[in-house]
């Protein structure tokens, strides 16, 4: 993959940080960031490189009170804004978010990398649609969700177009889009760059900005890209899918 900017096209990419043995490198023009080089495609979920399945999954449901009220807060708000009950998850995981949408009435599908995550989910929610794979390979109908939510995942995918044309298709004109990330300035706080937080590669290869992010929504056909305040720390925003 080349290493024009992903977002404005620039030519040039400035090394910002070396975080042995990888390279992150930004854009002068639009302070966009990314692992250079980039690897090919989706690594491997870190879960299941790290441990077993079931270690994996024990780490999730840890979590599954805090989990299961965070997925009913954003499926609240995602349904009010929603133009039908149709809710895709994407980065599934164990399923929480789907779960919470089911409660709620919604048709709910989840779209997740890890097939052991996946069979999880599908275990714990069985209303649930759940289906193993990187959104940009699972064959989605288009323009069949009202909604999307997609949380800490588009940091983690090599190309972010090519990603963000897949949502985009996904959607009806209207559907809302709530999507999370990393910030870059969360993990570049100080001068001093040796002493910047880990930024999380190989599974993390990307970095925006709420200034770039929304540059990046619009060119895939998104309006109304609504950065929620959050104390300088990740990036959360509504964006809805233009007609
Ligand atoms: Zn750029």
């Amino acid at each position: 993959m080349s290493d024009r900017c992903q977002v404005c096209g620039g030519q040039e990419a400035m090394p910002m940080v070396h975080q042995e043995p990888h390279l992150w490198v930004r854009c002068p023009d639009c302070n966009f960031a990314w692992l250079s080089p980039m690897p090919d495609s989706h690594a491997q979920p870190a879960g299941e490189r790290d441990g077993t399945a079931a270690s994996c999954i024990a780490r999730h449901v840890d979590k599954i009170d805090s989990r299961m009220r965070r997925s009913r807060r954003r499926v609240r708000r995602l349904a009010r804004r929603m133009p039908g009950n149709r809710l895709l998850d994407i980065g599934s995981n164990i399923g929480c978010l789907v779960a919470a949408a089911l409660e709620r009435g919604l048709e709910a599908t989840g779209v997740e990398c890890s097939p052991v995550l996946v069979a999880e989910a599908q275990k714990r929610y069985p209303r649930g649609r759940f289906i193993a794979g990187a959104l940009e390979e699972v064959d989605l109908p288009a323009a069949s969700f009202d909604g999307v939510h997609c949380s800490e995942v588009i940091e983690q995918v090599a190309d972010s177009n090519r990603f963000l044309a897949a949502v985009a298709r996904v959607m009806v004109p209207g559907a809302i889009l709530y999507l999370t990330t990393p910030a870059l300035r969360e993990v570049t706080r100080g001068n001093d760059p040796a002493r910047w937080r880990h930024f999380g590669a190989p599974d993390h290869k990307l970095y925006f900005s709420p200034a770039n992010i929304r540059t990046q929504l619009h060119k895939h056909g998104f309006a109304e890209v609504r950065v929620l305040f959050n104390f300088g720390r990740g990036i959360k925003l509504f964006a809805t899918r233009a007609g």
